[in-house]
């Protein structure tokens, strides 16, 4: 869903949420559908996208990957982007060869946005990439997660290698633990806000 800030605002780089490219992480998709119910009476201050279930197919079958068996953060036209993968983690034979890679990728390239946020579960971390840091550490004083730049693991064709690491955008990798749904929206809730220049 689009949603434009009011027109008194100042304009800000513009802002794409989603949730769910990985189908078993559903997490995500309560929290942005939670954070869209609110837009819809206070627009955010940026022009916003939200994307709250990237990859459909996973999140019908409860899988990690798409329904090509793609991981599709492994799949993104990154500089470090691989064919080569440990089990369960095949990238696809290309690129973003897999429609919901093409697509994100494709509004991103359409609308510029700068400002990236990617919802995942279950760790307890605002990871950033690129430009990300400032935001990631206000991000981190909200839900009290902690701000981190390593994961922990490579991620060649991961969504951040692509837009935070080799293009420098503001990228956000916000891992949500495994808690009841409307735990995680009330911890949640006012990071993504501000991230949004909401009042929170
Ligand atoms: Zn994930």
């Amino acid at each position: 869903m689009h949603f434009v800030p009011p027109e008194y605002a100042k304009p800000k780089p513009k802002a794409i949420l989603f949730g769910a490219i990985h189908g078993d992480e559903p997490i995500g998709v309560y929290c942005l559908n939670k954070l869209m119910e609110e837009l819809l009476s206070m627009p955010p201050g940026r022009e916003t996208w939200i994307i709250p279930a990237l990859n459909i197919d996973g999140l019908a079958g409860g899988s990690k990957n798409n329904a090509n068996n793609v991981d599709l953060n492994r799949s993104f036209a990154s500089a470090n982007f691989s064919t080569d993968h440990k089990p369960g983690y095949f990238p696809g034979n290309t690129a973003e060869g897999e429609p919901e890679a093409h697509a994100l990728s494709k509004l991103i390239d359409e609308t510029g946005a700068t400002r990236l946020i990617a919802l995942h579960s279950p760790f307890r971390t605002v990871n950033w990439d690129g430009a990300g840091e400032p935001l990631a550490l206000a991000m981190a004083e909200h839900n009290g997660y902690g701000a981190s730049s390593d994961i922990g693991y490579p991620t060649p064709g991961s969504f951040g290698s692509k837009y935070g690491v080799d293009r420098g955008c503001e990228v956000i990798t916000l891992e949500i633990p495994l808690l009841e749904e409307e735990e995680a929206w009330r911890q949640n809730r006012g990071a993504l806000r501000f991230a949004l220049d909401l009042p929170v």
